[in-house]
């Protein structure tokens, strides 16, 4: 269907909980590129962090946790049954543990650390120097691949987010309030858009999809037309 000879970097940048990673995912699979979510790291981080007592209380100790970086070592390891890769840290699969209403309250003012993100953007800018990638993040159109090829921003209403974060939760049997959720997801893209380093920001040449009100064949339409612009015009 595609031209797929020739690779390129798809950089996924925006909101939380706008389902990136899901239409990520999903492009990666169509193209057979290696799919890397890394807000996955961020969290490993904060997880690691917390369970090493630089977290207490819910107070981010920087220094602390500044001298653990170098003891982390972050890996993905493809899981078929999920179609995407498990994150491990150290070993030990971490997948299931990081995705807590927990860690996502604590997770964006580790994210600010300048010594984490310069840690975290190296191991990306290295996971996608062959290209054949597609990263989402906040950053990734702005800082980690601003030569990225094609670069989306997803956006959505913040209700349908937290609805959509709400179900998945909820369906894994996590005890969350629906307002809970919506705090959470409003006050995650306070902090990620006014952070002084790598700040959320739409890249100037990325194209906008906001999916509040579309599915996922829809979105995949989408972008199978912006792909097959960019591809065309290589
Ligand atoms: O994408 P996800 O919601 O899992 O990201 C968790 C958090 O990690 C974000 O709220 C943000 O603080 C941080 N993050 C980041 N830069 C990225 C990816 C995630 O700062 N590239």
């Amino acid at each position: 269907m595609f031209n797929k000879k020739k690779k390129i970097v798809i950089a996924i940048d925006g909101f939380s909980s706008c389902g990136k990673s899901t239409f990520a995912k999903a492009i990666a699979a169509r193209l057979g590129y290696i799919f890397i979510d890394t807000g996955a790291m961020y969290r490993s981080v904060t997880l690691y962090a917390l369970e090493h007592g630089a977290i207490q209380n819910g107070i981010v100790d920087e220094d602390a946790l500044v001298a653990l970086l170098d003891d982390i070592t972050i890996t993905f390891r493809f899981n078929p049954m999920r179609g995407a890769s498990d994150i491990y840290v150290n070993g030990d699969l971490v997948e299931g543990k990081i995705r807590t209403i927990e860690i996502s309250n604590l997770v964006s003012p580790v994210s600010s650390i300048g010594k984490v993100r310069e840690k975290l953007v190296a191991m990306q800018q290295q996971m996608g120097a062959s290209r054949g990638v597609v990263m989402d993040g906040r950053d990734i159109g702005t800082v980690v691949f601003p030569d990225a090829e094609l670069k989306i921003f997803m956006t959505a209403d913040p209700k349908v987010r937290a609805e959509r974060r709400y179900a998945e939760l909820t369906a894994k049997g996590d005890k969350v309030s629906f307002d809970e959720i919506l705090e959470n997801v409003v006050s995650r893209d306070h902090a990620d858009m006014n952070r002084a380093i790598s700040p959320l920001r739409q890249a100037e040449d990325a194209i906008v999809l906001d999916n509040s009100h579309m599915t996922v064949e829809q979105q995949m339409e989408w972008f199978d037309n912006q792909y097959r612009r960019v591809i065309d015009n290589l």
